[in-house]
C-alpha cells in the first residue's frame, strides 16, 4: 500500500513516530494509502529547515524565486492526469471537476504568484522639503499554512505560493483527510529544483500537526482555511503570541433569486451554485431566497434539473455528484437533513444516503437534496451544512430577502440574480459578505480580495493582499 512521506528539507522522509494513519478512498469505503501521523518533533524539523533556508531564500531576487515558482506551475500542468486522478479518488470529486477546477487552479496559483511578485511595489511618502519616507516589505519570516480537504490541492497552493513569492519559508500541512496531491506537490518541487526547507510539508492530524505548527513560539504568522470553530481555537492561541493571522473559514451563503432575472442562466448556474464538489465548497449557495412571484415555478424547475444529476463513481465521466469526502462528514451531513425534518422542513428531493452497487457498495454518497418550508432562523438554516444541501425561501420583498440574507454569524459569499443593475448594486452594498456575485458564481480573477467577514474569516487572500500578508511593512524615514 502507498505510503506518503512528509518533505522536510527538500528529502522525503518517514515521520518521528513511524506511525501510519488510514487513508480512505471516499468512492469505495476502503484504505488505499498510509498517511504519516507526525507530531511536533516532524514540525520542529521542518522548522530547523525552514529557518535555516529562510536565510538565503529571503534574499534570492525575486526573479529567481519567480523562476522556481513558474517551474512548479509547469511541472503541474504537465501532470494534470496524475494529479487529477489524485485528487479526485483521495477526495470522492468527480475526476472531471479536478481535472477542469482544481488542478489547473494550482497551477496558476504559482503562475500567479510566480509572475505577480514581479510586479510588487511599495509605497514612498515625501515630506515636500523635510523628509522622504519608503516603506520596504521584507518577508516575515517562517509561514506556517494549514489547509482543509475540500479543494485540496487549489487551497493548499493558495497560501503556499504568495509566501514562497514573497521570500518566505514554510512550514505546511495539507488536511490528514486529502493528503495525497500535497504529497505528489512534494515530488514536484524536487523535481522543480526548489533549494532544500524552502517548502516543507509535514502531514498529520490537526490537534497535532496542526496544533503544534500554530502554537511554535518561532513560527510569526498562520494561513489557515478551515471550519471556523477550528479558526476560533487557532486565533485562541496565536493571538496572544502576536502572530499574524489569516483566517478564511466557514460560510451559510444567500443565493437571492429576484423574478426579472435571466431565468435560464439563473437555473443552470443555481444548479452548480448548490451541488457542485458534492455542495463541499465554502462558496456554494446553501440558502436559496427565491421571489414569490417565480417561486412555484422555480421549484418545479429546480427540482427537475437537480435530479438529471447523477450521483456516482467519482471516475465515471457522466458523474456529476462523486462521493461525500469522509464517512464523519457523511454522517454529519445525514443528521442535519434530519434535523431539517425536526424543524418541519419539507424534503423536495433527495434527504437520502445513496447505496451504490459493487465495489462502491461502502462508499459515502448522498442524493442532492432541496428543503423548503423553513424558517429563515432555523438552525438547518444558520448552521454550516457543507453538503449537497439546499434550503428554499420565497422572499416579497429587497428588505425582506437582505434581512434573511444577513441573519447568519457568516459572510463569506453571495449570489444575487437580477437584471436591475441599481437593486444590484444596493444589494451589493448591503449584503454581510466578502464577495458578491451577480449573475454569476465562482468567478475569479485572482488579482481580486479574497475571503469573509464576521465568522467567515479574518483578512483577506487573493492579488498584493496575499503578499502583503507574508511580508512586513518598514517605514524607513529619511531627514532631507
Ligand atoms: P477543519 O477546520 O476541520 O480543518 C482544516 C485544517 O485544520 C486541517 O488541515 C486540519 O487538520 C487542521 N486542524 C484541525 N484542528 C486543528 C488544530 N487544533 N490546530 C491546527 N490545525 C487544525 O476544516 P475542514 O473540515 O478540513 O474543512 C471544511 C471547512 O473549511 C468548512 O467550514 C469550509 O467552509 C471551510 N473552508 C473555508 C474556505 C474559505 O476560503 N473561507 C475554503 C474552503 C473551506
Amino acid at each position: 500500500m502507498q505510503q506518503i512521506k512528509n518533505y522536510i528539507n527538500g528529502q522525503l522522509i518517514e515521520p518521528a513516530s513511524k506511525a501510519y494513519l488510514d487513508n480512505y478512498n471516499p468512492a469505495t469505503g476502503k484504505v488505499y494509502s498510509l498517511i504519516p501521523d507526525s507530531d511536533e518533533k516532524d514540525v520542529e524539523l521542518a522548522y530547523a529547515a525552514a529557518k535555516n533556508a529562510f536565510k538565503e531564500w529571503s534574499i534570492t531576487p525575486k526573479e529567481k524565486r519567480s523562476q522556481y515558482l513558474l517551474k512548479i506551475a509547469a511541472l503541474i500542468e504537465k501532470n494534470l492526469d496524475k494529479l487529477s486522478l489524485a485528487e479526485s479518488i483521495d477526495n470522492g470529486k468527480p475526476l472531471k471537476l479536478a481535472k477542469s477546477i482544481d488542478i489547473p487552479r494550482a497551477a496558476a496559483n504559482f503562475h500567479f504568484y510566480g509572475t505577480g511578485i514581479l510586479h510588487y511595489a511599495a509605497h514612498a511618502h515625501s515630506m515636500e522639503e523635510t523628509a522622504i519616507n519608503y516603506t520596504l516589505r521584507q518577508p516575515v519570516g517562517v509561514a506556517g499554512c494549514i489547509s482543509p480537504w475540500n479543494l485540496p490541492l487549489y487551497l493548499f497552493t493558495w497560501k503556499i505560493a504568495p509566501a514562497l513569492a514573497a521570500g518566505c519559508t514554510v512550514v505546511a500541512k495539507p488536511s490528514e483527510v486529502t493528503p495525497m496531491t500535497a504529497f505528489l506537490l512534494s515530488e514536484l518541487c524536487i523535481e522543480a529544483g526548489l533549494p532544500a526547507g524552502v517548502l516543507n510539508i509535514v502531514h498529520g492530524l490537526g490537534p497535532k500537526v496542526g496544533n503544534a505548527i500554530v502554537s511554535h513560539k518561532d513560527i510569526p504568522l498562520i494561513s489557515f482555511t478551515g471550519g471556523t470553530a477550528t479558526g476560533k481555537h487557532i486565533a485562541s492561541i496565536a493571538a496572544p503570541m502576536f502572530k499574524k493571522l489569516s483566517l478564511e473559514l466557514g460560510g451559510k451563503n444567500p443565493n437571492i433569486i429576484f423574478a426579472d432575472c435571466n431565468y435560464e442562466k439563473m437555473l443552470s448556474t443555481t444548479l452548480l451554485s448548490s451541488f457542485s464538489n458534492q455542495g463541499q465548497i465554502c462558496l456554494c449557495g446553501s440558502r436559496i431566497f427565491v421571489e414569490r412571484k417565480i417561486y412555484e415555478k422555480f421549484k418545479t424547475d429546480f427540482i427537475a434539473k437537480t435530479k438529471t444529476l447523477n450521483v456516482g463513481d467519482p471516475l465515471n465521466e457522466n458523474t456529476k455528484v462523486g462521493a461525500i469526502v469522509s464517512k464523519t462528514h457523511h454522517e454529519k451531513i445525514l443528521s442535519y437533513i434530519d434535523l431539517a425534518k425536526t424543524e418541519g422542513g419539507k424534503i423536495l428531493c433527495g434527504g437520502k444516503a445513496l447505496k451504490l452497487n459493487g465495489e462502491h457498495a461502502d462508499g459515502y454518497y448522498i442524493e442532492p437534496t432541496i428543503i423548503e418550508g423553513l424558517d429563515y432562523k432555523c438552525r438547518t438554516n444558520q448552521e454550516e451544512i457543507f453538503g449537497p444541501v439546499v434550503t428554499i425561501t420565497p422572499f416579497d420583498t429587497e428588505e425582506e430577502a437582505l434581512k434573511m440574507a444577513n441573519s447568519t454569524i457568516y459572510g463569506l459569499a453571495s449570489i444575487v440574480w437580477t437584471e436591475n443593475l441599481t437593486l444590484a448594486h444596493r444589494i451589493a452594498n448591503n449584503i454581510h459578505a466578502g464577495i458578491v456575485w451577480i449573475n454569476c458564481w465562482l468567478l475569479r480573477d485572482l488579482r481580486t480580495p479574497f475571503g469573509g467577514v464576521k465568522a467567515s474569516g479574518v483578512g483577506r487572500e487573493g492579488g498584493f493582499e496575499a503578499l502583503d500578508f507574508f511580508t512586513e511593512p518598514k517605514n524607513v524615514c529619511i531627514k532631507l
